[in-house]
């Protein structure tokens, strides 16, 4: 079912719900206590939400409530393409990235028009292609998680429409570097789109990571994706932009409603971007609780992907189906299960304590067996 027919929280239920009942063979182990409210580490939103500038920003909006936000979206727009070094007419805003990655298949793809994506990867692109008909192709992914980007350039021929490639990689938090995307931009043909989604930009820690945005001048077919919803911590209130180049972007604004940003939204993201302490010290906040994980995984011989955003992939040892159930009994609620990893679990870093309950069920409901990160 793809995102656009289900939201995130309604996937996790529908690929957890039943499948206690269907488990056969061990048993999982009866649930112990259970944390009053819902823990939510099933979205890789993040969980010390927006900074206080943009809190107060979203309270004063409430003065502008009444009016249409035309100006508040070219004060945006203005800011995001002085961020990406380019002129405003070459971005579009969307209510989330999820708009705009929908803008992108309708401009680009339909029948006869392919996208061509990894597997797995974030599903979004693959469910609005279905809705217009347009076919998706799937390309494993390499042994160690990654795109296989040399074998995602050799599928782009005359009938692909758009690539997608999702940098860092959500579900596998992995990413590609940057001298492996530049040879592949180099490779794509130019009737085809790139869309490089970097909704995990800010979390990437490794020196070869870099973002596409410095080629925009280079490649007319690349389109840069990223959102408010992760180090921002906006998820709630909705917005994501593309930048590219000038015909594809009016191309994507074909598609887009208009007025789709609220003033709340806009006021916060204009000073999320100028207020770079406070990315930095979600991304160090990030980077702390995800090291205490990694421990606390090890200290349990359990094998994980290293992972370069704010969710982290660990092996199970088995279908991840029962264990999202088991973990729903204990209100905590943890990623869905993606085709082609059905024995990993994908958990969002929470706060500290979130993570302390998360372990604690996760030695209960899959007890360690010995193995080491991936
Ligand atoms: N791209 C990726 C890679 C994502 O993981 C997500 C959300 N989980 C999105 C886009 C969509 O986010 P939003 O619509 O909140 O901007």
């Amino acid at each position: 079912m793809p995102p656009s027919a289900l939201s995130r929280r309604d996937f996790a239920r529908a690929a957890g719900a039943g499948v206690a009942a269907a488990v056969v063979g061990r048993a999982l182990p009866a649930r112990a206590s259970a944390p009053a409210r819902p823990i939510a580490l099933d979205s890789n939103e993040n969980p010390w939400g927006p900074s206080p500038k943009a809190l107060e920003a979203m309270t004063a909006s409430q003065s502008v409530a009444a009016r249409y936000p035309d100006a508040l979206e070219r004060k945006v727009a203005d800011a995001v393409a002085r961020l990406h070094g380019v002129e405003p007419e070459r971005v579009v805003l969307g209510c989330g990235s999820g708009e705009v990655l929908r803008m992108a298949d309708m401009a680009f793809l339909g029948p006869g028009r392919k996208v061509v994506v990894s597997q797995p990867t974030f599903e979004a692109v693959i469910g609005y292609a279905e809705v217009i008909k347009a076919e998706a192709v799937t390309v494993p992914q390499t042994a160690d998680y990654r795109h296989d980007l040399p074998r995602m350039a050799a599928a782009c021929d005359g009938s692909v429409g758009l690539v997608y490639v999702c940098n860092p990689n959500n579900p596998t938090a992995t990413f590609v570097t940057r001298d492996e995307l530049l040879a592949f931009l180099e490779r794509v043909p130019a009737a085809t789109k790139v869309v490089v989604d970097e909704a995990y930009f800010h979390f990437a820690e490794d020196p070869r990571y870099a973002s596409a945005d410095q080629w925009l001048g280079r490649f007319p077919n690349l389109l840069v994706v990223r959102t408010f919803s992760k180090v921002f911590g906006l998820a709630g209130m909705r917005l994501g932009y593309a930048v590219g180049s000038g015909d594809a972007i009016s191309g994507m604004q074909r598609h887009r409603v208009f007025s789709n940003g609220n003033a709340a939204v806009l006021e916060a993201a204009a000073v999320s971007l100028a207020d770079a302490a406070h990315v930095e010290r979600q991304r160090q906040r990030n980077a702390s609780t995800r090291s205490w994980l990694y421990a606390e995984l090890a200290k349990d011989g359990r094998r994980y992907i290293p992972s370069q955003t704010n969710f982290v992939m660990i092996e199970v040892g088995r279908d991840v189906k029962p264990v999202i159930q088991a973990f729903r009994e204990r209100n905590i609620m943890v990623g869905r299960r993606f085709p082609s990893m059905e024995n990993w679990l994908r958990i969002t870093i929470g706060t500290p304590e979130e993570m302390d309950a998360f372990v604690a069920a996760l030695r209960e409901i899959v007890p360690a067996r010995g193995g080491r990160a991936a």
